[in-house]
């Protein structure tokens, strides 16, 4: 069996129990050298045979998983974070399909996620916003023009970028277009999890000064909104005078 598995944002711990037995029981597991931790293979077999995919292509990393299936070994493909965001899975399974060759997908935590909860924060608040927009700029891959910058920072949703702090220049004029201010609240945080996480809050006024300053040029987040500092509604889920299916309104 072939199974992709989201390793988390870094810390080696954040795997889930199914991901970590499947680490453990695994012939030849194939990771994405550049964002998943080493600790992870730790947990692996003697035996188990160990490849970074950093410096392998498509079709070489489906060669060896199609070889290790046909001979009925435990295959994990270790992705960073979840391997259903930003992860170039489907190429990989559009090609197993093509062989028939079954494989399973094992979610993990995001960094968007993970990366919220390092500032200690949450998306969705009452009176802020009730949606994540989860996207990127644009780099070397293409993104469909309605799902511009501007665009989508005009419906003021709590937003995680990925992929883009190279590119803080045109992301924010783009997103201080969308907004129409300057004061809306940025966070970005580099490495989450890691050891050298860095996490540095500002607004879309100052956060490009910021992020050069402490010379983040990759793997970082950026979160932008009002979610992140602000006021807010009490939820009705706690709230003393709201009735729900499990608790009956105080008087
Ligand atoms: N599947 C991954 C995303 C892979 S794309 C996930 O769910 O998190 C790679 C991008 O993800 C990076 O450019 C960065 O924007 C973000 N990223 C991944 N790991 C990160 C980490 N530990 N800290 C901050 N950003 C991270």
């Amino acid at each position: 069996m072939i199974s992709f598995v989201g390793a988390g944002p870094g810390d080696a711990d954040l795997i889930t129990v199914k991901g970590r037995k499947l680490l453990q029981e695994a012939d030849m597991v194939i990771y994405t050298g550049s964002l998943v931790s080493k600790d992870h293979l730790k947990c692996c077999k003697d035996s188990c045979e160990i490849y970074n995919s950093a410096s392998m292509t498509l079709e070489e990393i489906v060669d060896k998983m199609e070889k290790a299936a046909r001979k009925e070994l435990k295959v994990v493909r270790l992705h960073t974070g979840d391997p259903t965001i930003y992860g170039a899975i489907r190429e990989q399974m559009d090609l197993l399909d093509e062989k028939g060759i079954d494989y399973e997908v094992i979610p993990g935590v995001s960094s968007f996620t993970a990366a919220c909860s390092a500032i200690k924060r949450e998306f969705t608040l009452p009176n802020v916003s009730q949606t994540i927009i989860l996207t990127r700029i644009e780099g070397k891959t293409k993104v469909p023009e309605e799902e511009s910058l501007e665009l989508l920072a005009k419906h003021k949703a709590s937003m995680a970028l990925f992929l883009s702090v190279r590119y803080m220049d045109r992301l924010v004029e783009k997103l201080k277009k969308g907004y129409g201010r300057e004061d809306v609240p940025v966070a970005v945080v580099y490495k989450v999890t890691w050891e050298d996480e860095k996490i540095i809050i500002g607004t879309l006024k100052d956060i490009k000064e910021k992020v050069e300053r402490a010379g983040i040029t990759k793997t970082a987040l950026i979160l932008v909104g009002d979610f992140i500092k602000g006021e807010y509604e009490r939820s009705k889920l706690y709230d003393p005078s709201f009735s729900h299916e499990y608790r009956e309104a105080s008087k």
